[in-house]
């Protein structure tokens, strides 16, 4: 990856090692162009992980659906006795972003975005989890009503 940051000048994208911005003509410092390159790297990071954290909130609700119905239905497998871990790695996922990513110190539009995205998918994820626990209070609590019969 190239080492790229934004003149404060006029907030093109340049390449670090110069001491004078090609578009403006300013005089560029060495050490916060380097604080700059790092920041635009981790805010770029930030986006890119968002933007897979964001199907978060499809599959929440796709898993949501899905498991309310089959416990249900009181249809159990193995592999959705697995799927009960889906909305805690959902959530943790977004609480790893928001600890890596949250305090990044940028007007970037894309990383504004972003944080109000993954603001939205801990929601969701939030939401799945308080669901799925009352679906296995209801699983669990209507099983031991049947279990004498
Ligand atoms: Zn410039």
């Amino acid at each position: 990856m190239k080492y790229i940051f934004r003149c404060p000048f006029c907030n093109e994208v340049i390449m670090l090692g110069v001491d004078i911005c090609p578009y403006c003509s300013h005089a560029i410092n060495i050490e916060s162009s380097i604080a700059s390159s790092v920041l635009l790297r981790k805010v770029t990071e930030a986006c890119a992980e968002a933007n897979n954290l964001k199907l978060g909130t499809t599959l929440a609700i796709v898993f949501t659906l899905i498991n309310t119905f089959l416990l249900y239905n009181h249809s159990v497998s193995s592999m959705m006795v697995t799927a009960q871990a889906i909305p805690f790695f959902g959530l943790v996922s977004v609480i790893k972003w928001n600890r890596n990513y949250s305090k990044l110190k940028t007007e970037d539009n894309d990383y504004l975005m972003a944080k109000i995205a993954m603001k939205k998918v801990l929601i969701t994820w939030l939401v799945a989890i308080v669901i799925q626990a009352l679906s296995l209070l209801l699983f669990f609590s209507t099983r031991t009503i049947l279990k004498p019969n």
